[in-house]
């Protein structure tokens, strides 16, 4: 996967979020097979919405959440689990809180001009994803 402007839009994440993210690609590129792109807004709490995007632009999957909360152990059960964010608790992941924002890009699949990705980074981000 190749990421657009790596030094300033994912340099953000925490190591678990990366492979978290990572992951959940993965998941997009395989299950919706129009995706080029994945869209993601990196909000202030540090949880990640995002989405994948087909080459006109439109949003192929549903909408799906990295938190921004490290994973905890249960200690009784073994099992890994997440504290839900309170902000986005609070505020159903309100967007005007986006701290960054970009695409990571399904570069195996399919090759796109700047040009191109320019035009569907700016129909997913003026339609607040
Ligand atoms: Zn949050």
């Amino acid at each position: 996967m190749e990421r657009e402007d790596p030094g300033m839009e994912v340099s953000n994440f925490s190591e678990y979020q990366k492979k978290a993210l990572d992951d959940v690609c993965r998941l997009i590129f395989k299950e919706f097979s129009n995706t080029v792109g994945v869209a993601f807004l990196q909000l202030d709490c540090d949880c990640i919405k995002l989405a994948g995007v087909s080459s006109t632009g439109d949003q192929t999957s549903p909408m799906m959440l990295v938190s921004g909360n490290p994973p905890v152990i249960d200690e009784s059960t073994g099992e890994e689990t997440r504290p839900v964010c309170e902000k986005c608790s609070e505020d159903s992941l309100d967007v005007f809180r986006t701290k960054n924002r970009g695409v990571i890009w399904n570069s195996k699949k399919v090759t796109l001009s700047r040009q191109i990705r320019n035009k569907i980074k700016a129909k997913v981000f003026d339609s607040d994803l």
